[in-house]
């Protein structure tokens, strides 16, 4: 592939990449396999270790006991990479190293390997630590993780400072700037339902600079990070991804941004605040009922307490009724939870209900084609579809289809069975119109 992006120095913004020539909405911008990656140890039982795809049952290593593989062949395939780490696990054991520990680790380890030359636009040591921005709490925490990064790893490389020498770029050879650039640069690597399943660093796309409505998303087939257009950008043009979950208010995404990756947006959305307004629309006393209901249902939320989650929301629900639109932030949080824990629960006419009506408010806030707009289709496509509402089935997998295509790709596994379900539903479609007859 001709490279049609180049590194540049974005006026206040440091380092970014910018098009080289035209690339049209749904267009591949760039691919880049993994310097290092990990599953995140949340989903360490689910997800093979090696090509990061989700199995019912998997390989265990019969070692560490932790690492878990599709079969034989994934498990041969990763062992270069995991024989290392293997043997720090199994020291550590029964206490699991954080997800940015194993993948610093992974990463030292990738390092120490004889590698074939990369072509990576950005190198590690130019790579951010922010350490000077950060604050004394942050800092700690961060001092922390060095410490259980060289007691981790220490089996394998006794002195980071003085073995990897070589084989690190200076700024990396002590525990601190190097778990520092770690968490700061990580990529969440997620899967086609874009489920967070572990994370991975990817050098050359950390140029990328953050905007509140970028014209790039990055998608994930397997570990590979794949970058595509979502709108059409002009040769020069900086290009842009979103840190963080757009769909929430200027201030509370500024405060994000601040406090996780040290600077302040100053993009057009942030300085317009248009949709604030929408999105806090309603009438005031319910709409701070529904916005102070939310810790503790996502309390319940993360104890998979769907029973009294979803009480709590159809609760809220009809409380508030036409009061506060569905375009409302809090109550389209609050729906989709309801449909989360409806979908937990195998209530799937209630899901179904909860899910059509998120539906007006996805279209409006996410107005270029979104991955989290095209999985929340294909969710109720799949909802429509089992409930035997083969019309609206049909109906709705079309225009996950018109979105996927562009942020995923035809070639992708989930436009792949997005197009498989169509074609199911238009089958039993004509099975009917056909036994009429
Ligand atoms: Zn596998
Ligand atoms: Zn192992
Ligand atoms: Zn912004």
């Amino acid at each position: 592939m001709a490279p049609i992006v180049e590194r540049f120095v974005s006026p206040g913004k440091g380092n970014g990449l910018r098009a080289t020539a035209r690339i049209s909405r749904g267009q591949l911008v760039y691919s880049d396999r993994p310097l290092a990656c990990c599953v995140s140890n949340k989903h360490s039982k689910e997800v093979c270790h090696h090509c990061f795809s989700r199995r019912e049952t998997l390989l265990r290593c019969s070692q560490c006991k932790m690492a878990r593989y599709c079969d034989a062949t994934c498990q041969k395939q990763a062992w270069s990479g995991h024989k290392r780490e293997c043997k720090c696990l199994c020291i550590l054991l029964p206490r699991l190293p954080t997800d940015s520990v194993r993948l610093a680790a992974r990463l030292i380890f990738a390092l120490l390997s004889p590698r074939s030359c990369s072509s990576e636009l950005y190198s590690l040591d130019e790579h951010e630590s922010h350490l000077d921005l950060m604050s004394e709490q942050k800092k700690e925490g961060l001092c922390q993780l060095a410490s259980m990064l060289e007691l981790y790893i220490h089996h394998e490389v006794s002195n980071l400072t003085e073995e990897v020498t070589s084989a690190l770029p200076p700024s990396c050879r002590d525990a601190l700037s190097l778990i520092a650039k770690v968490t700061c640069n990580c990529f969440t690597i997620s899967d086609g339902e874009l489920q967070e399943i572990g994370v991975g660093l990817y050098p050359s796309l950390s140029l990328l600079n953050h905007d509140c409505r970028p014209n790039c998303v990055m998608v994930f087939e397997g570990t590979e990070l794949q970058l595509r257009a979502i709108q059409d950008i002009c040769p020069g043009d900086e290009l842009t991804i979103s840190y963080i979950e757009t769909l929430s208010l200027t201030e509370d995404r500024q405060k994000q941004l601040e406090d996780q990756y040290h600077f302040l947006c100053h993009c057009q959305r942030c300085e317009s605040s248009e949709e604030d307004g929408l999105m806090l629309s309603g009438e005031g006393e319910k709409c701070r009922l529904l916005k102070e209901a939310l810790p503790r249902l996502e309390g319940l939320k993360a104890e998979s307490n769907w029973e009294e989650m979803l009480e709590g929301c159809s609760h809220l629900l009809s409380a508030v009724k036409g009061d506060v639109p569905d375009e409302n932030l809090y109550k389209l949080r609050i729906t989709d939870m309801a449909l989360d824990a409806s979908v937990h629960l195998g209530r799937w006419e209630e899901a179904l209900r909860y899910g059509v009506r998120t539906l007006p408010a996805y279209s409006r806030y996410y107005p270029d084609p979104h991955p989290v707009h095209g999985v929340q289709l294909m969710r109720v496509g799949k909802l429509q579809h089992h409930l035997e509402c083969m019309e609206d089935a049909l109906d709705t997998f079309k225009q996950a289809f018109t979105i996927m295509k562009l942020t995923h790709g035809e070639d992708h596994p989930m436009t792949t069975d997005l197009r498989m379900k169509m074609e199911e539903c238009r089958s039993e479609l004509d099975y009917k119109s056909s036994s009429k007859h």
